[in-house]
């Protein structure tokens, strides 16, 4: 019998709920192509939730997230919003609701199709064929460690955060780079700056033991975050598997994300816990809002990560065949849009990907 899965959808602000329903509409057709079935539930996130429960995720929200399969978040934030501090931010509901969730591990694969390589603002030759994965730490490292603050007054005023990892936390995501690199091309690039803080020798270590015991199969290297910085964008290929710390990660994975041209094209997936978090690496774009012109590629390729993680890689598989065949048609929105090709709206281009994802899925 097909399997049945339920999902919360986060559609959140700007531009989020515009390509969250891409998906779900994409969703909804290749249910009816293979059988397999959604089971939806909708609830505010962000400034949405801001507005209507008063809290940028509600305790019910929350509830509907932990007892789901998997979620799939628009994005959130905008400048209503930005007034707001501390818990109140729209972005402080998504720190939460990874942490309540578990998802230590953050994935973002970034590649450059063929048909997207000219329009990378890094040279062609470069970046044509880059295929990487960035495994980022997401609920450890200095964005969470203690001590941290702010006191004093005039030039003796001082703020201090603190890096800290355990070897468990290090251990455990390392573990993640390793299994994926294993489905790839069977390498990892762990990116520290043990040159200098002694955060990156115990992460260095953990990565070098880990790998010793359970992964002498896979190709390991260790970069300073200065130099994986260069290399990214002097030579995007040598890398297969990145896996870094909170930090690093945050900076080297938007880095990264520039390559394909655009923020409209890359997905992502939170996991580790019970229960995974999919959303594209793009913010709300307020600009874009309400204007049918966001690219869907990303949030569309969310829901194929997330399709992967809940064991239907075929129709994983399905979602990335559409978005190839939709570039390779020349369609494309206007982030992505120059001389010579077909300038679509999001609604078009996502009918064109969900249309070409069921073709390949009933061939
Ligand atoms: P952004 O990602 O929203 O936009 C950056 C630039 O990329 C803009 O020019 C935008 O038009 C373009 N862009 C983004 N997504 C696109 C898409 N799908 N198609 C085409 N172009 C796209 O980042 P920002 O402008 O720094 O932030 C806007 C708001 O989003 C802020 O409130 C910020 O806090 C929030 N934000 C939220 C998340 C999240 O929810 N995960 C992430 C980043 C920023």
């Amino acid at each position: 019998m097909a399997s049945s899965y339920s999902l919360v959808l986060l559609p959140g602000d700007g531009i989020g709920p515009e390509v969250v329903a891409t998906a779900t509409d994409l969703l909804d057709a290749l249910s009816q192509a293979s059988g397999v079935t959604f089971r939806t539930v909708t609830e505010r996130a962000g400034g949405d939730a801001i507005d209507h429960d008063g809290t940028p995720l509600s305790d019910r929200a929350l509830a509907a997230c932990k007892d789901a399969d998997a979620v799939l978040l628009g994005a959130v934030g905008g400048a209503a919003w930005d007034h707001h501090t501390g818990p109140m931010r729209p972005e402080s509901g998504l720190l939460q609701l990874r942490k309540e969730l578990g998802v230590f591990a953050n994935l973002r694969p970034v590649a450059v199709p063929d048909a997207l390589a000219a329009a990378s603002p890094l040279r062609e030759e470069a970046v044509r064929g880059t295929d990487l994965l960035v495994v980022r730490e997401l609920t450890g490292g200095i964005y969470f460690g203690e001590p941290r603050g702010r006191e004093g007054v005039g030039d003796a005023e001082v703020a201090w955060n603190t890096m800290r990892y355990s070897r468990a936390e290090v251990a455990r995501l390392a573990r993640v780079a390793f299994t994926r690199a294993r489905r790839r091309r069977g390498k990892v690039t762990s990116v520290d700056k043990a040159n200098v803080l002694v955060v990156s020798q115990l992460w260095r270590d953990v990565v070098r033991e880990v790998h010793e015991a359970e992964f002498s199969d896979i190709a390991l290297e260790h970069m300073y975050v200065d130099n994986a910085a260069m290399q990214l964008v002097l030579n995007p290929r040598q890398f297969d598997v990145i896996v870094t710390g909170n930090l690093f990660g945050d900076i080297l994975s938007d880095a990264a994300a520039t390559l394909g041209g655009s923020l409209g094209l890359l997905p992502s997936a939170s996991v580790g816990g019970p229960v995974g978090l999919f959303e594209p690496v793009h913010g709300s774009a307020p600009d874009l809002a309400g204007k049918d012109a966001a690219n869907p590629i990303a949030a569309l390729l969310s829901a194929g990560m997330m399709l992967d993680e809940l064991g239907e890689p075929r129709l994983g598989e399905a979602v990335r065949h559409g978005v190839e065949a939709a570039l390779q048609a020349g369609l494309r929105t206007g982030d992505l849009w120059r001389e010579g090709l077909t300038r679509v709206g999001t609604q078009a281009l996502a009918t064109r990907i969900r249309g070409e994802a069921v073709a390949w899925l009933s061939r």
